[in-house]
């Protein structure tokens, strides 16, 4: 991902304004005009904002909350999608898959 920041305080969060017909992009924390995005740009830019949103975001709940446990019907899951995808991975590279994920998996099913 391209990343952005503020090059007079180095904040990574930024926003996007209009101006005339330049689009600019600006530091949310101090203001300061970072630099002009042309359309390309202008999307690398938008996707930049969404994700400090999206980690701005996270950082927040985790700092509030403890971290919780994974409720363990989607651990076993994900636990078996992540065995699957192994396997599949090994089986594209014709390697032989470890015994122990085909038990792992094989205890998954009795299930
Ligand atoms: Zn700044």
């Amino acid at each position: 991902m391209k990343e952005f920041s503020c090059n007079k305080c180095g904040s990574v969060e930024l926003f996007i304004k209009e101006n005339g017909t330049q689009t600019g992009l600006y530091c949310t924390d101090c203001g300061k005009w970072v630099k002009w995005l042309n359309k390309s740009e202008n999307m690398l830019a938008e996707n930049w904002i969404a994700h400090i949103k999206m980690v701005d975001k996270h950082i927040k709940i985790e700092g509030k909350l403890p971290l919780g446990l994974m409720p363990k019907n989607i651990w076993e899951e994900k636990r078996l999608q992540d065995i699957v995808s192994a396997m599949v991975r090994y089986g594209e590279a014709k390697k032989a898959i470890p015994s122990e994920w085909i038990e792992e998996y094989n205890e998954f099913r009795k299930n």
